[in-house]
């Protein structure tokens, strides 16, 4: 059964950015490309059934434009031995709002998502054990001022997850184009 969830598409340039920072710090298992998305809502896994039903209903989410900049660096949990990196991802309003739009269809289809509080983050590591907290300190430090420029969204993705030994690999199951910012067309 595929395992899925609702993630935006994040542009090149913020992929780059990110690429940047995936340095310095042992221990961290560096997230790819590929890898690389904000979740909107879990879904977990459903059959091909609910699949198509998902991919209808979230055909129906009327999303406007957005662009999104990422800032910060972070590691969840908060306290204890962090397991992931990330970075945080702004505007948290409208990435709320939509997030709030795409887990309200889901539940009127009948697949409510995960109620996790919706924290807008990129992860952009995993550790397989946790580093040693100087380093960690040190790492957060230098990049404790990491901004990117906001860069327009093209569409959010339904994906499904494959949990290998590797760490996870995601495919793209179905696109929903964002409305376009209409301030130079006709
Ligand atoms: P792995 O589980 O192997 O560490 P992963 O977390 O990237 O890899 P999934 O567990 O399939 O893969 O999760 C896909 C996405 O959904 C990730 O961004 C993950 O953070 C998010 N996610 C997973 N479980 C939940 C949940 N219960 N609530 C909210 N988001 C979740
Ligand atoms: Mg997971």
């Amino acid at each position: 059964m595929p395992r899925l969830f609702v993630a935006l598409e994040l542009p090149e340039l913020l992929k780059e950015a990110i690429g940047e920072i995936q340095a310095g710090l042992r221990d961290a298992r560096w997230l790819d490309e590929e890898g690389l998305h904000l979740t909107l809502a879990f879904i977990g896994e459903v059959d091909h059934l609910a699949q198509a039903r998902i991919e209808a209903a979230l055909s129906r989410v009327e999303a406007s434009a957005l662009a999104v900049g990422l800032h910060g660096v972070g590691h969840f949990p908060l306290r204890g031995p962090p397991r992931v990196l990330w970075v945080g991802a702004s505007p948290a309003r409208d990435l709320g709002a939509l997030a709030a739009s795409v887990r309200s269809v889901l539940a009127r289809a009948g697949y409510p998502p995960e109620r996790r509080k919706f924290a807008p983050h990129v992860t952009i590591a995993r550790f397989h054990r946790p580093p040693p907290p100087l380093a960690l300190q040190d790492y957060l430090g230098s990049f404790a001022l990491f901004r990117t420029s906001m860069v327009p969204v093209a569409s959010f993705r339904l994906l499904s997850s494959r949990l290998l030994p590797s760490g996870a690999r995601y495919t793209v199951e179905a696109d929903f184009p964002l409305a376009r910012a209409s301030s130079h067309e006709a």
